[in-house]
C-alpha cells in the first residue's frame, strides 16, 4: 500500500520563492553534505561541483536555486533558517571564496555550480548532481537528486524515510475517498484528522496545525504591510501594501478585492524570500492562506475550524493531485501548482461553510476544471510574474467554484478523478518550454528593460 500523503508533507513551514527550486534543492544539498559526512570523506572534501539540469538550470538561478544549495550544504534547514541568511548565502561564499559544508571548511568557486537547461534527467526535470573532490581532485562522492515539487525529493539511491504506519482510512482516489465518508458516516476533514493523528500523534498534530495556520496569517499581515521592489532586475513594485490602504479606506462591499490582496502578500512575501508556508508549492502559496483568511474575516470562521477542517481537507484533496497526477510546474505547468492550490482551496472552504462531502469533491473539481493547461513560463524566471497576480485570480476561483458547488446538491457529471487524470494527460502533452524553463509563453514575450 502506498504511504499516506500527510497534510503536513504537503504544508510545511519554509522559505520563498519555489518549493522546487528553493526549498527541495536546499534539502537536496543537505542531504549531501549529510551522506559525505556518514561516508567520513568529509574531513577529506576540499571542494564541491553542483550541476543544475533542466527546469532547475533554466530558472534556478531567478528562484534563488543557488542561494538555497548554499545554505543546505551549511546545514540549514527551510524550516529553521533565518531567511535573509539564504538570501545572502551565494554572495557571500563567492566573496570569501570559501564555504562551510555543515561545519567543515572548503573551498568555493562560481564555477563549482554549473547549469545545463537542455539536458532533462530522466527521472524528472528538476535533476540535482552533487559531487565531493579531495585536494588531489580524487572524486570522493557523486550523488544525484531530483526536486519533484512543493519541496519533496527524490534521488537516484535509496533515501532514508522513517516508516509510515498505514493508516486507518487508506485511499488513492476522490471515489474512495467519498465511499469512506459515506460507509463511516464522517467528513472528509475527520477522516483525515485519524489518519493524521494516526501518523503524527494528536498533539504533534495540533501544535503543527496551528503552527502552519499561523505562519499563513503572518505571511498575509506582513505581505499587507511591507512596500518596497522585490528582488531580481524586473524591479516589480510590491503592491499588496498600497491594495490593503486604499480598500480600507473605500466604501463599498470589497471583500474580493480583500482576497486577492491576501493572495498578493503571500506571493509577495514568497518572491522576497521571505518566510511562508508551501501550500502545496511556493509559486502558488498565497492561495490556500488567502482563502481561510477571508473565511475567517468575511465568513465568521474560528481560525480552529481553519486550522483543521479547512487546512485538512485541503490537504485530503491535495494529496489526490500529488499521488495521481502531479503538483510540480516543471512536470504539469502551472495547473498542477496554482490548479492544485485553487482546487485545495476551494475544497477547504465548502468544507467549513458546511458543504456535504459531494459539495466539496463538486467545489474541487469545478477550480480544477478551469485550471486545465494553465501553463508555467515566469518572466525572468522570477516567481513573481504572472504567479503573483495569478495566485490573487486563483483564490477567487476557488471562492467561485464554492459558490457554484453550493448551490447544486454535489452530483455533477465530471468527476475530480476524471479531472484529475486530465490534468495530468495535459501535463505530459504540455510542451517543456510551458514547464518552468522560462522558454515560452509570456516569459519570451515580455521585453526585458
Ligand atoms: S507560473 Fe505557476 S507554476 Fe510557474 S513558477 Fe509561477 S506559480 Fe509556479
Amino acid at each position: 500500500m502506498p504511504d499516506y500523503i500527510s497534510a503536513l508533507d504537503l504544508f510545511t513551514i519554509g522559505i520563498g520563492p519555489s518549493s522546487s527550486h528553493t526549498v527541495g534543492p536546499m534539502r537536496a544539498a543537505l542531504l549531501f553534505a549529510e551522506a559525505v559526512k556518514a561516508n567520513g570523506q568529509l574531513p577529506h572534501t576540499t571542494h564541491i561541483e553542483v550541476k543544475l539540469f533542466g527546469s532547475l538550470g533554466a530558472t534556478g538561478p531567478g528562484h534563488g536555486t543557488s542561494n538555497a544549495i548554499v545554505a543546505g550544504l551549511s546545514g540549514i534547514t527551510p524550516e529553521e533558517c533565518n531567511p535573509d541568511d539564504v538570501l545572502t548565502a551565494w554572495d557571500s561564499a563567492v566573496k570569501a571564496r570559501k564555504w562551510f559544508v555543515l561545519n567543515h571548511e572548503i573551498t568555493f568557486s562560481e564555477s563549482n555550480f554549473s547549469y545545463q537547461p537542455l539536458i532533462r534527467l530522466p527521472k524528472h526535470s528538476n535533476g540535482l548532481r552533487f559531487t565531493a573532490y579531495s585536494a588531489s581532485n580524487e572524486k570522493l562522492l557523486e550523488q544525484t537528486y531530483y526536486s519533484v515539487g512543493g519541496g519533496f525529493v527524490e534521488a537516484d539511491h535509496e533515501l532514508y524515510r522513517p516508516e509510515r504506519p498505514d493508516v486507518p482510512f487508506h485511499f488513492e482516489s476522490a471515489v474512495e475517498l467519498l465511499e469512506i465518508c459515506a460507509r463511516e458516516g464522517k467528513s472528509i476533514a475527520e477522516l483525515a484528522y485519524i489518519n493524521e493523528a494516526f501518523i503524527h500523534g494528536e498533539l504533534a498534530l495540533e501544535i503543527k496545525l496551528d503552527a502552519i495556520w499561523a505562519t499563513m496569517q503572518h505571511s498575509i499581515e506582513k505581505g499587507l504591510a511591507t512596500r518596497g521592489v522585490l528582488p531580481g532586475y524586473l524591479a516589480v513594485t510590491r503592491r499588496a501594501a498600497d491594495m490593503a490602504e486604499q480598500l480600507a479606506n473605500s466604501e463599498d462591499e470589497v471583500s474580493n478585492e480583500w482576497l486577492q490582496a491576501y493572495a498578493i502578500a503571500v506571493n509577495e512575501q514568497n518572491a522576497a524570500g521571505q518566510r511562508i508556508v508551501t501550500a502545496p508549492t511556493n509559486g502558488a502559496a498565497g492561495i490556500i492562506p488567502a482563502v481561510g483568511y477571508y473565511a475567517l474575516k468575511y465568513k465568521n470562521i474560528d481560525s480552529k475550524k481553519i486550522s483543521h477542517d479547512y487546512l485538512l481537507t485541503a490537504a485530503a484533496i491535495g494529496s489526490l493531485y500529488k499521488r495521481n497526477a502531479s503538483i510540480s510546474g516543471a512536470e504539469a505547468g502551472c495547473q498542477g501548482e496554482v490548479g492544485s492550490a485553487c482546487s485545495m482551496a476551494a475544497a477547504g472552504l465548502a468544507a467549513i461553510l458546511g458543504g456535504s462531502s459531494e459539495q466539496i469533491e463538486n467545489a474541487a473539481e469545478i477550480a480544477m476544471e478551469h485550471n486545465l493547461g494553465l501553463t508555467c513560463d515566469p518572466v525572468g524566471g522570477f516567481v513573481q510574474m504572472p504567479c503573483i497576480e495569478r495566485n490573487a485570480i486563483a483564490a477567487g476561483t476557488a471562492v467561485s467554484a464554492v459558490r457554484l458547488a453550493m448551490l447544486g446538491d454535489g452530483s455533477h457529471k465530471i468527476s475530480l478523478d476524471t479531472v484529475i487524470e486530465t490534468m495530468r494527460q495535459t501535463g505530459l502533452d504540455m510542451s517543456s518550454k510551458y514547464k518552468e524553463t522560462s522558454l515560452g509563453g509570456l516569459a519570451v514575450n515580455v521585453v526585458e528593460c
